[in-house]
């Protein structure tokens, strides 16, 4: 007899589902029997210009010394940070991606008998870190795709330690302003850990945004997670970062893996934080891409929900699920968001203006066939 193993899991883990992650362009041009090369992949938030030509040179000088454990500490790279943002170094716990950075925060403060907050249309990183660690889930309904944040007040109980906000919010790409993070702050109990995930706030800037770091003094239990993996174009390398009050470092830091950022993503990291330019030109494709992407959908007869991250959430008007194969058969990756409770959206990935071209056309077709 074979040992059932899901049953010998922990109750959380057993209703896990795994998290989907984009179609790997290998495996879709093996399927379909063509060129990797003409694929083209909007599914993953991943940036469109290709890989920073400083970074790469950064990554050959880091490979000498291949055979060595990285620093644990990530001394350069929070020296770095904390030069740019002006903010304490003490205060940084790096992550292998900002995945990392909510797991470690879910090992540290969640559990059995306490719940985390967060609201519908959210990250799938937060369910699964939390019941992961056998910790319950108040999900609060979102008010038009966007965080209902006096919702997720007062949602919060006695059990509550953590609650989780995205701004912008993946995949829906609804933000909320100032003001309203403000409000938000002020009302949270001292005693609960507020997770604030700015993945994509190096593409939303203006006015109506907040830039999380601002809040940092005056709120001991708040913490800005951020990452490498979107804006500064260093997906496969894994790195991320949380920025809070030194006390809550010092708890992350018990729980984190010691060696959790290789030494070839710290130093891409620290060039790519020299390289503003990236960044600049980044926004600059994924402004112009918003607009093709945009008007194309407008022109299909579709709507969407007005985004400030590089991707958008498109309404296909029918069960997109279809629509995803009839795209993967034209050879366009995109994702599928009915496992974020939105069976009629597909989430597109802002790309360069041909790969945007080619989605609106694949996506025109499948429609009228
Ligand atoms: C992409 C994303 C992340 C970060 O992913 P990492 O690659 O692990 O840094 C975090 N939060 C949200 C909302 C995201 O969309």
């Amino acid at each position: 007899m074979s040992c059932d193993f899901l049953a010998l899991a922990q109750p959380g883990v057993q209703q896990l589902s795994p998290y989907v992650t984009g179609k790997p362009i290998s495996e879709l041009a093996r399927e379909l029997g063509i060129d990797p090369g003409e694929i083209v992949k909007l599914a993953s938030n991943e940036n469109p210009q290709g890989p920073n030509p400083r970074v790469l040179q950064a990554i050959e000088q880091a490979l000498a010394e291949l055979t060595r454990y990285p620093d644990g500490g990530g001394y350069e790279l929070k020296r770095k940070l904390s030069e740019r943002f002006d903010i304490d170094p003490a205060g940084i716990t790096l992550g292998n991606g900002s995945n990392d950075i909510i797991d470690i925060v879910a090992r540290a403060f969640l559990g059995p008998g306490s719940n985390a907050v967060y609201s519908a249309h959210a990250f799938a990183a937060y369910p699964i870190s939390t019941q992961a660690v056998g910790a319950g889930s108040k999900v609060v309904p979102a008010i038009d795709y966007g965080h209902d944040l006096d919702g997720m007040l007062a949602a919060i109980d006695a059990q509550t330690r953590v609650i989780f906000v995205a701004n912008p919010n993946n995949p829906t790409g609804t933000w909320f302003g100032p003001q309203a993070l403000e409000d938000f702050l002020a009302r949270v109990p001292e005693d609960v850990l507020v997770v604030l995930d700015e993945a994509y706030i190096e593409y939303a800037s203006g006015d109506d945004l907040p830039d999380g770091l601002g809040y940092l003094s005056r709120h001991a239990n708040l913490l800005v997670s951020r990452t490498f993996s979107k804006a500064y174009g260093l997906g496969a390398l894994r790195v991320g970062y949380g920025v809070s009050s030194p006390r809550i470092a010092d708890v992350l830091n018990r729980v984190r893996q010691p060696f959790n950022v290789n030494s070839l993503a710290q130093a891409a990291a620290c060039a790519a934080l020299d390289d503003q330019e990236y960044l600049r030109r980044g926004r600059e494709i994924n402004e112009a891409g918003k607009r093709q992407l945009e008007q194309g959908c407008a022109a299909l007869g579709l709507s969407w929900i007005v985004s400030r991250g590089n991707f958008i959430a498109v309404n296909v008007g029918r069960d997109a699920a279809p629509v995803n194969q009839g795209l993967l058969r034209e050879g366009v990756i995109v994702r599928p968001i009915a496992g974020y409770g939105m069976p009629e959206f597909l989430r597109v990935s802002i790309g360069t203006e041909r790969e945007n071209a080619r989605f609106l056309a694949a996506l025109g077709k499948v429609l009228a066939s």
